[in-house]
């Protein structure tokens, strides 16, 4: 697939990057990626993938625009309100570069459909908050052999890791079961500010758009523990488990309990 002179021309402050060049530019032009959810996770991840060029975005989220999404989710204004944020959301990705595929799907991801929903794809980024949604897009990406980027966040800490099926641990390898409901506040409890979803979305849209250009990525079989109380980056190793039920050598059904109505962050 070649590159247009508008794309290259869109696309030269990357293009001259040393290891960048019109061949990885293709590459994220020729790549199916799936965002799930579109809140404030979302609205990061999709819009640098968007600017990136990556070729086919699928935005998959059910919720409407609420007026409490405003203090992160940059996408949306007051007039969105009440408005399904997928289609807001592609309709302006698409105005930013219209190079490129963006689709609304206006579906909740369940731990029955996921595995269907999830297939095709070159890619995953995770911006779901709520645990039942995330270990389904978990065993999905696993039983798919789907890279999956994870993120969340909560009050003034973020995460994020790089999930590379069969190689690398995946969310489960780490966290065989959800935490108890009830025991991990939801950020409509604890509270969340709008650039810390900035920046961890960034770092999941960098990871995705390195891997998918082929270069190198530095969140394989680490989470990255972001505190922004003391600004400190930790990064703790992990390893896969052989005996995991997503991506070990038998896969085991395990659907997370919906305790509650669950909304992207
Ligand atoms: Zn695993």
């Amino acid at each position: 697939m070649t590159l247009s002179l508008d794309e290259i021309k869109r696309y030269s402050r990357q293009l001259v990057l040393p290891d960048f060049g019109s061949r990885q530019q293709a590459r994220l032009k020729n790549a199916k990626v799936m965002v799930t959810g579109a809140g404030g996770l979302g609205c990061p991840i999709s819009v640098y993938l968007t600017l990136s060029g990556v070729g086919r975005i699928d935005i998959v989220d059910m919720d409407e625009v609420d007026l409490t999404n405003l203090n992160r989710q940059f996408l949306y204004g007051p007039d969105d309100v009440g408005k399904p944020k997928v289609k807001i959301a592609a309709r302006r990705l698409t105005e930013i570069n219209p190079e490129i595929e963006v689709n609304p799907i206006v579906e909740k991801i369940t731990y029955d459909n996921a595995f269907d929903l999830i297939k095709g794809y070159d890619a995953v980024v995770d911006g779901t908050d709520n645990f039942p949604v995330r270990y389904a897009v978990n065993d999905a990406c696993a039983v798919n052999r789907t890279p999956l980027f994870h993120g969340a966040v909560l009050m003034y800490e973020g995460r994020a890791m790089s999930i590379i099926p069969k190689e690398t641990a995946c969310f489960r390898c780490v966290f065989p079961d959800a935490p108890p409901a009830g025991m991990v506040p939801t950020c409509r409890e604890a509270g969340v500010v709008g650039s810390m979803t900035g920046i961890i979305g960034s770092i999941q849209a960098l990871e995705a758009v390195r891997y998918l250009a082929g270069l190198d990525i530095g969140l394989k079989d680490r989470i990255l523990i972001l505190n922004t109380d003391t600004m400190t980056f930790d990064k703790v190793n992990v390893k896969r488990r052989e005996d995991c039920s997503a991506c070990g050598d038998v896969f085991i059904k395990k659907p997370v309990d919906e305790v509650c109505e669950v909304r992207s962050q």
